[in-house]
């Protein structure tokens, strides 16, 4: 693959790359986006791990005649977006690194480590970077608008393909629900998750999403019709055909999406610990 075809522009100053990282199936690869304006660059996320990537980075930076390469924006700290800040500070040393108030004390070096909260702008020459507070897949989560390219960064809240992974004690489904709402907001041509490939039809894909999580909660409440069910019963019942190694992330999505239920009334915990079971509200009274 020759360096160039390693990016991928999506508007002008707007470039995807796309490189290897320790993250979970289906994926193998986190993207991150170099946005560059008048000489001066950002990245935002650096899951990658290898020092092949940073090459490849630093032969974009060279080709696109960066002479300022100022910041990264994390959009959270999990560690298949942020491996490469290692790698990246020892490079560049004067790198400030970016991060939401609520994963500050989450990022490993604290030299050049800054605050980014909620609807605040930085600029990148003269392109406009909106930070966006949309926590539901981790607390302090942010998305990237890029207002006049109509596009949004929205790292894990949305995969290229199929749904992300959304579960306790990191995930919150009422806050991914309102995070899904306030992008939808946004005017928007095209969205660009931190896995997989860009998506050009934006609403469809986050109506999808928070379809997805509606059917998944409505598919517990059915489950529970009949009668109180523990966590591990529930997983059969939603999650029959996930491999043994994959229960304990199915169970924290479970849990996930249990607190949003009994945050609503729905449903109630009827045991001493997560394991519960969980019963139908209306049930646990009628007994
Ligand atoms: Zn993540």
């Amino acid at each position: 693959m020759s360096e160039e075809s390693k990016l991928e522009t999506l508007a002008p100053g707007v470039h995807r790359l796309e490189r290897p990282s320790h993250t979970l199936p289906p994926f193998q690869t986190t993207n991150s986006f170099l946005i560059e304006n008048g000489g001066v660059a950002v990245l935002v996320d650096a899951g990658f791990y290898e020092k092949e990537s940073l090459n490849t980075l630093q032969t974009a930076l060279e080709r696109l005649h960066v002479s300022f390469f100022k910041a990264i924006l994390l959009t959270h700290t999990h560690n298949d977006h942020c491996e490469g800040l290692g790698l990246l500070q020892e490079a560049f040393p004067d790198l400030s690194i970016y991060v939401h108030g609520n994963e500050y004390s989450r990022v490993e070096t604290h030299h050049n480590l800054k605050v980014l909260e909620d609807k605040r702008s930085l600029m990148v020459g003269d392109k406009v970077i909106q930070a966006i507070h949309t926590p539901g897949h981790s607390p302090g989560h942010l998305s990237f608008y890029l207002p006049d390219d109509a596009v949004v960064l929205a790292g894990d809240l949305v995969a290229g393909k199929g749904s992300t992974w959304i579960g306790k004690p990191e995930g919150n489904i009422s806050d991914y629900l309102e995070s899904i709402e306030k992008l939808r907001q946004l005017k928007l041509k095209q969205l660009a998750p931190g896995h997989g490939e860009v998506i050009k039809e934006p609403y469809n894909k986050l109506n999808e999403m928070r379809s997805h999580r509606l059917s998944r909660l409505e598919q517990i409440t059915t489950a529970l019709q009949e009668k109180p069910l523990s966590l591990s019963q529930l997983r059969q019942a939603i999650y029959p055909d996930v491999p043994v190694a994959m229960a304990k992330m199915a169970d924290s999505s479970l849990l996930a999406l249990i607190e949003k239920l009994m945050s609503d009334f729905k449903v109630m915990h009827l045991g001493s610990n997560e394991d519960g079971p969980y019963a139908l509200h209306s049930k646990a009274e009628a007994n």
